[in-house]
Order: structure tokens, then C-alpha cells, then sequence
């Protein structure tokens, strides 16, 4: 399938989980964090990446990260338009979240409070915005990418 090689995958995958069959393997992970780097890096699988996608496993807590393509296609999490919604507002920091990114922005503590999740939610599809709702976006939207964004390679790997 392509260069993704679904069983370099499954060996880096299995060491790490409970369950020895790729399968049930596969239901331990939880997705606990997005980055986009600006330097290639390599999935487990062997594909060049710079979609980061980083998982813990329920069960024992290891803690590693494969590709986009990966996470959807064989681990099984739908990230949706996560990664179109974090490109579009680092091209245009005003730009409005995607449903898929507040919830994702939401469950990893980047959003604060209910109020900037309401406030997003309601937003989503505006194209007119006032200048405070503008500031209080772009606000948001920093603090997000500050998050998701790496500049350099290496300072994902710190964790
Ligand atoms: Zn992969």
C-alpha cells in the first residue's frame, strides 16, 4: 500500500501495547496531541511526515506518535479536518477554527474556558466579525498554534 508499510507499523505498535494482536492493539491508543513541524521527520511506518499525531496508550501509558495518514487509516482515529483547520489559521491567524479543531483545541486544554469554546463554535462560519471578536480570535488562535506548531525539529522529541 504506497510507502506506508502497515507491518513496520504494526511492530513498532504492538511492542508498546497490552494486547500482542495488532487488532485490539490498536483500540488502547488515544490521540493526546497534534504538531506540525517544518522538518521532515519519519512515521513508524517509514513515510516522511511532518503531521505529527502523538498517542498514549490507555492501558500502560507508552507514549509515541505516527503520521496523519496512520493514525487515520490503521490506528483507526478519525482526525477529520484537524490538520486543514491548523493550516488555515497559520496561513490567516484571524481565520475561524474548523469544528474538528475547537473540539481537538478543547479536549487538549488550549482553550481555556467555555466561553471561548461557545465563542469559536458560534463564529465557525461567520465571515464578518468585529474588531474585538477579530482580537479576541486571533488571541485564541496563537495560543493554539504556539501549541501545534514546531519550528524546529527536536522540540517534540524533548517531551
Ligand atoms: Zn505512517
Amino acid at each position: 500500500m504506497e510507502s506506508h508499510d502497515f507491518e513496520r507499523l504494526k511492530a513498532h505498535i504492538v511492542p508498546l501495547s497490552n494486547s500482542k494482536s495488532f487488532e485490539t492493539a490498536r483500540l488502547e491508543w488515544d490521540l493526546v496531541g497534534v504538531e506540525i513541524s517544518e522538518e521532515f521527520d519519519q512515521c513508524p511506518c517509514g513515510q516522511d511526515i511532518l503531521e505529527h499525531c502523538y498517542i498514549r496508550n490507555r492501558l500502560n501509558g507508552a507514549t509515541t506518535y505516527v503520521g496523519n495518514v496512520c493514525i487515520n487509516r490503521f490506528v483507526g482515529i478519525d482526525t477529520g479536518n484537524l490538520f486543514e483547520g491548523l493550516k488555515r489559521i497559520e496561513a490567516d491567524l484571524s481565520a475561524n477554527a474548523n469544528a474538528d479543531l475547537i473540539e481537538h483545541a478543547y479536549r487538549m486544554g488550549y482553550i481555556y474556558h467555555d466561553k471561548e469554546y461557545r465563542f469559536l463554535k458560534q463564529t465557525r462560519l461567520k465571515r464578518k466579525l468585529s474588531a474585538p471578536q477579530v482580537s479576541w480570535k486571533k488571541k485564541i488562535n496563537r495560543r493554539i498554534l504556539s501549541k501545534t506548531i514546531v519550528r524546529r525539529r527536536g522540540a517534540h522529541q524533548a517531551r
